[in-house]
């Protein structure tokens, strides 16, 4: 008897507990559920905005920090000269020195690039036309599209010494050609430096977007905007040439090249505020082909190989050179170009950039 006691004690206990502990329980399996579809789907949400922005999860981007990845020369400005028929104020690429690299020293650079994942190269200056008339030029532009097979060879020119002979003679192998204009008020152009004497800069331009029709080359136009261009209004001008892309910069000052006791030029006069350049910008933003570069997209972004082959580093707001490719190879100079990949593909550098892919109405 005194053995049953409890037991029956512990029954009745237990029967006092069962009602309330049952609906508890009821109660707290649906809160649980409740909890966990709460943050299985705050988890799902934070993937799937990722995925779309292309961003990497946290865990990834851990480990990715510590990969190093060589650079790739996927698209490299060739400066071969630094001689020019201009005396811009702003000029970013002064004539320091005269010198122009061998043909078949150029050549060889070239072919050294391509080897390490060159996919485009654009040739440029100073004024890339004035050596050897423009044949120099267009032999490396032949070159690089017929031996190398690039996807896309190009062109920065102020257009003043191109001639309609150099498209009979080179215009197929050339991709895209890139002309300089910062302003259609040919008063503007003379106190930028681009005047040309009794030669009229816009007259020019207007030719050239002739003859790169008549020659299936790519038409495109760069502007610096800087003091005297800012209050223009450029809407109608660039709608009626219609450029494959208007590239429009903000002035920016380079120690030695256009600002310092070493320089050639004092651009400081022209330079402006990030905010009016943003109003530069917002006063065009219906040009459809308008690509902006401020000064902070535009300053590591680029590879930039001057007349020596050698890669130009501006992360210290000046030009230090790397050693030539030519003497150490694409791999080894690269590691000194300070440029910023990801900036590139930022900024938009890699883009349609064949005229075969173009599917242009010329
Ligand atoms: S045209 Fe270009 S390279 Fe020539 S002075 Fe002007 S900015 Fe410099």
């Amino acid at each position: 008897m005194w053995m049953l006691t409890p037991i029956a004690f512990a029954g009745k206990t237990l029967s006092l507990f069962r009602q309330p502990l049952s609906s508890l329980w009821g109660r707290l399996v649906p809160l649980f559920c409740w909890l966990k579809a709460v943050f299985w789907l705050r988890g799902a949400t934070r993937a799937q905005r990722q995925q779309v922005r292309g961003e990497p999860d946290e865990a990834e981007e851990e480990e990715g920090e510590d990969i190093y990845v060589p650079t790739t020369p996927t698209s490299v400005n060739y400066h071969f000269t630094r001689q020019c028929n201009y005396k811009c104020g702003f000029c970013f690429h002064t004539a320091k020195t005269s010198f122009v690299l061998p043909l078949e020293e150029a050549k060889r650079g070239l072919s050294l690039l391509k080897k390490a994942g060159m996919e485009k190269i654009n040739f440029s200056g100073g004024e890339p036309f004035i050596h050897d008339r423009g044949e120099y030029l267009g032999k490396l532009v032949k070159f690089c599209k017929v031996d190398l097979q690039l996807p896309s060879v190009s062109i920065v020119s102020n257009g003043s010494l191109i001639r309609e002979r150099w498209f009979q003679n080179y215009g197929e192998y050339l991709d895209i050609l890139a002309i300089s204009c910062d302003s259609f008020e040919e008063q503007v152009n003379v106190l930028i430096g681009r005047g040309q004497g009794n030669k009229n800069h816009v007259e020019k331009l207007q030719k050239l977007r002739t003859w790169c029709r008549d020659y299936r080359v790519a038409f495109k136009i760069n502007s610096v905007i800087n003091r005297f261009n800012v209050g223009e209004d450029m809407n109608e001008q660039i709608k009626a040439l219609n450029p494959v892309r208007w590239k429009v910069f903000q002035c920016l000052l380079i120690e030695g090249e256009n600002s310092g006791k070493d320089a050639l030029r004092e651009a400081e006069r022209f330079i402006i505020s990030d905010e009016e350049f943003e109003e530069f910008l917002e006063r065009h933003k219906d040009v459809s082909c308008l690509v902006p570069e401020s000064n902070q997209k535009m300053k590591d972004s680029y590879l930039i190989l001057d007349e020596y082959m050698r890669f130009l580093n501006c992360r210290n707001g000046r030009k230090d050179p790397s050693k030539s490719i030519l003497d150490v190879g694409v791999e080894e100079a690269i590691k000194f170009s300070g440029f910023d990949e990801k900036m590139f593909l930022k900024r938009g550098g890699k883009y349609e950039w064949s005229k075969a892919d173009l599917k242009l109405d010329w």
